[in-house]
């Protein structure tokens, strides 16, 4: 089983050079998948395997857009289409210094198990472009999201692909691109999701992602007849999906002691409570700053140029970024009695990582699953969209959580261990790929 997993993987590494991250996301499917597929031979007899990791087109663009000084810049926007086997691609779009090929590609990736894990009708995508919004002026977000959507309108559509939000893109760009579109093709439509409210959005998209995530770790918890009530956790990132996340944790009565940017983090002993955390939702969404402004005004510490990963918490929620859980970090959060961890953002744990979890039995959540109720969410906006109606806050919710449930239920199928240990990576990766696959295989050759 090793060598076919290993000659897999020199293979993609052979034909993917230098996309590290696309290759990370592929492995740790594979391993998932190889045994499953020698008890299933039809699907290596239809080359699944071979032909999922191969986009199914990939574009790339030039974005030129002018700063409020005058000068010209210019950024490369990317559009990875990577299976439509289930319904339109459908993936956020990200803005960051760092995005590139690689990063796109294991996000697409991540993403078309992900949506099949929902339930909904979503092939999977993802783009972006290496523009940091960081330290821009609205009037240059603007410029550069119209650039941007100037050459994306032409392969995106309500039936096509969706894009959404993802880190650096908000409920502002997401409302800059949108208008553009508008105005090129001429068409009200449900192209992106994560609009405002007043203009085709749905309620609790923005909250999606981080009470879905909570939702699970719930799930979790309760084949252990647990429940979040008086843990205490550590939260990464401080941007839409650690936003939620905390929000969600402190309604069930949970206690969040961390929180973190780009920077460092702060640690608040008592835990966070509403109050403050509103002003952290008003620091990142309107006055655009740094979390350190923080630690301050809650009068608690703050941590320069470190993660929140030393310090003791019963449950971890990495909601900034990829590989943001070393195998050092997953250790000290191990010895410093972690027992659950539900990612919020993709693939935050590195593959020594998810080794060290699993070993010491942790409730271990991959991104695929329990980020998932932020794209489940976006299938909700897309139906409302289509059926030209709004639904309550109450009835999305009730939805988003049923679909948690069901994805939990689904990872349990097929990641139950026989001493009753549940890899959810396992799970997740393999009731994701059935579905995809046999759409593929009764699609003929695609
Ligand atoms: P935001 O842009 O709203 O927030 C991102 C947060 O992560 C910020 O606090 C940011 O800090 C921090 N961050 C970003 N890059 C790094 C880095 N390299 N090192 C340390 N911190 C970093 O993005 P989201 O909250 O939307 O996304 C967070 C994660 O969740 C991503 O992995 C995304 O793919 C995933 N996700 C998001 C979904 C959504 O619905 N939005 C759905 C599913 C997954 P700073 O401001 O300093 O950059």
């Amino acid at each position: 089983m090793e060598k076919i997993v290993k000659e897999f993987l020199a293979k993609v590494a052979a034909k993917n050079p230098e996309e590290v991250e696309f290759q990370q996301a592929v492995r740790e499917v594979v391993e998932s998948l190889v045994p499953f597929m020698e008890e299933n031979p039809k699907y290596k007899k239809e080359k699944i395997l071979e032909r999922i990791i191969e986009p199914e087109r990939t574009i790339m663009f030039r974005v030129p857009w002018i700063d409020d000084k005058g000068e010209i810049n210019i950024n490369r926007g990317y559009r990875v289409e990577m299976n439509s086997a289930l319904g339109p691609y459908k993936g956020g779009i990200r803005f960051h210094p760092n995005v590139n090929l690689g990063i796109l590609k294991f996000l697409a990736f991540e993403q078309v198990f992900k949506n099949s894990l929902t339930t909904l009708p979503l092939g999977g995508g993802k783009g972006g472009a290496d523009f940091d919004p960081k330290g821009k002026s609205d009037n240059e977000v603007m410029r550069f999201c119209q650039s941007f959507m100037t050459e994306l309108q032409r392969h995106i559509g309500a039936n096509t692909d969706v894009p959404a939000g993802d880190i650096g893109v908000g409920a502002r760009e997401i409302g800059y691109m949108f208008g553009q579109y508008k105005r090129l093709r001429n068409e009200f439509t449900g192209v992106l999701t994560g609009k405002g409210l007043n203009w085709g959005g749905s309620l609790v998209r923005p909250e999606a992602t981080g009470y879905g995530c909570v939702y699970f770790v719930e799930e979790m918890l309760k084949t252990k007849g647990d429940s979040l009530k008086g843990k205490t956790c550590a939260v990464s990132g401080s941007g839409n999906v650690a936003q939620y996340t905390v929000q969600k944790l402190l309604e069930l009565g949970a206690k969040v002691v961390t929180l973190s940017d780009s920077n460092g983090f702060i640690y608040h002993e008592n835990g966070l409570d509403h109050k403050e955390l509103q002003c952290v939702i008003d620091l990142k969404n309107v006055k655009r700053g740094r979390i350190k402004e923080c630690a301050k005004q809650f009068n608690c510490s703050y941590y320069e140029s470190k993660n929140p990963w030393g310090v003791k918490c019963d449950i971890a929620f990495p909601s900034a970024t990829q590989n943001e859980i070393s195998g050092a970090d997953a250790r000290e959060l191990v010895k410093n009695g972690c027992i659950a961890v539900g990612e919020g953002a993709n693939m935050p744990t590195t593959p020594e990582g998810v080794k060290v979890f699993q070993k010491a039995k942790v409730l271990y959540a991959p991104g695929k699953a329990a980020n998932a109720g932020g794209v489940a969410t976006s299938g909700l906006e897309m139906s409302q969209n289509s059926m030209r109606i709004s639904w309550s806050r109450q009835e999305v919710d009730a939805k988003l959580r049923q679909i948690m449930v069901l994805i939990h239920e689904n990872c349990i199928r097929y990641g139950g261990n026989r001493d009753g240990y549940v890899d959810y990576v396992k799970g997740a990766n393999i009731a994701g790929f059935v579905k995809v696959a046999d759409a593929m295989i009764d699609q003929g050759l695609v």
